[in-house]
């Protein structure tokens, strides 16, 4: 090589050395409104390419940042050799976001190195698009009618499948809906709220009581369906379908914090709406309990996005206790574990639903995933009244969520060009403000890591 050619090509951004491509830095920007709290992060190489990740949403930027200084220097195309490495540092929920942020980032960097859309990495297209189900929570509609009519919105807009809350948040107002021991609901009723990031000391401890009371899981809560509260539910559930007729899917979630036996009076009670799943109904790691739920009610029974790691879900499915999957890649471990989830439910014959309640990263990152899944049903979007939330990226066709479904290009990597700093700037979070700052204080952090002697 003479050179001449040699300090051209030094100028020259060609995203063609993939075996020199190096880790040189990560950046993050946390946003509000979109509907969530969402970290959205960068991973910049030596080579000009930018991978872009996220974190789960209303988790925290130091889930990702503590992984830095593992990264800096590594071969962002090594993704499962490095993912075998950081995936020791994430947990289930929130857990799971930084390790799962990283790994897509690295995923989009690959495939931009080697110029392929990151779907015909997994093997490419089952389907030419992902089907998006609309998610609706019951602020605003304290009776059916009105849910109806705000699901109804959703259909004129193109969708094609729905989800409602159905929970007895409903029944708050409700006399004699609810039973439980006398004072609980009161204090239950007072609501968790969110860290008070400068709080006293005694308003932080009177905080961390009220997540504890909404933390007890569900068994050990007593409370209970009266017979009046069912009749509501399932007059609810029946003026809801009297507005959006019998002919498309709808699931529900956000049941509340009641013990299984009364999810099975509750699910009885309304499977003749014919409702597309029951989410999370008890909490995930309750085998048994799924197992016993899915044989009580005629109501396929699904969970699963709190679950980090596929392997996680293998009890589960080995119990017959979901009829559908629903991992979210942002805590599942990324793109390749969300890959393994799902053809891994496929061997049991089980369908993948994909929870998804962030930003365009999170869910072009899924959207590829499902894309690329033989059992997809649909993946969730939680932001159709977030009217810049398309805004915040450039490179897919707008709206990225088209008439109820997301079409994704021949683009490599994710797919997306950039991202839009000034929509970003706009909705940064007051409490943890500052656009793609300089990280460089995770640089040197080391731990030994070996989870071996
Ligand atoms: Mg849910």
């Amino acid at each position: 090589m003479n050179t001449d050619y040699t300090e051209a090509l030094a100028h020259v951004s060609t995203a063609s050395r993939p075996s020199e491509l190096r880790i040189t830095d990560m950046k993050v920007a946390d946003i509000v409104g979109a509907p969530m709290h969402c970290i959205m992060l960068k991973i910049e190489t030596n080579q000009g390419i930018t991978g872009y990740g996220e974190v789960r949403d209303a988790a925290y930027r130091d889930y990702a940042l503590m992984l830095k200084s593992r990264l800096l220097g590594e071969n962002p195309c090594e993704i499962d050799r490095i993912f075998r490495k950081i995936k020791q540092l994430g947990t289930h929920a929130r857990g799971a976001g930084g390790v799962s942020g990283v790994e897509i980032a690295l995923w989009d960097i690959a495939a931009k190195a080697y110029g392929v859309p990151i779907y015909q990495m997994l093997g490419g297209k089952h389907r030419d698009k992902v089907r998006v189900y609309c998610d609706t929570d019951i602020d605003g509609k304290p009776d059916g009618k009105r849910m109806g009519e705000a699901l109804q919105a959703r259909l004129d807009a193109g969708f094609t499948f729905l989800k409602m809350d159905l929970g007895i948040g409903l029944l708050r107002d409700v006399p004699g809906a609810l039973c439980a021991p006398l004072g609980f609901l009161e204090e239950w009723q007072k609501g968790g709220g969110w860290a008070g990031y400068d709080g006293t000391i005694e308003e932080r401890h009177e905080f961390h009581k009220r997540v504890q009371l909404q933390s007890i899981e569900h068994p050990y809560t007593g409370i209970q369906l009266t017979e009046k509260g069912l009749d509501w539910m399932e007059q609810y559930c029946a003026d809801v379908r009297s507005v959006i007729g019998c002919d498309v899917p709808l699931a529900i979630d956000h049941l509340g914090h009641i013990g299984l036996t009364e999810a099975i009076k509750l699910g009885r009670r309304i499977e003749k709406y014919n409702i597309a799943w029951m989410e999370d109904a008890v909490p995930w790691m309750y085998t048994d309990q799924y197992k016993l739920l899915q044989q009580s009610v005629a109501i396929p029974i699904c969970t699963g996005e709190d679950i980090y790691l596929h392997d996680n879900f293998k009890p589960l499915l080995e119990s017959g206790g979901v009829s559908v999957i629903h991992p979210d890649i942002l805590t599942v471990g990324g793109i390749s574990e969300l890959k393994k989830t799902a053809d891994l439910a496929d061997e049991y014959h089980v369908a993948m639903a994909i929870h998804m309640a962030e930003t365009p990263i999170a869910a072009l990152a899924s959207a590829h995933v499902g894309i690329a899944s033989a059992n997809l049903l649909a993946q969730e979007f939680h932001s159709f009244d977030v009217p810049w939330w398309n805004d915040l990226v450039t490179g897919p066709a707008k709206p990225i969520v088209d008439h109820g479904f997301i079409t994704l290009s021949d683009a490599p990597g994710l797919g997306i060009d950039e991202l839009n700093d000034e929509v970003i700037a706009e909705h940064l979070h007051p409490a943890v403000p500052g656009i793609w700052e300089s990280t460089d204080e995770w640089n040197t952090r080391y731990v030994h890591d070996r989870i071996w002697s």
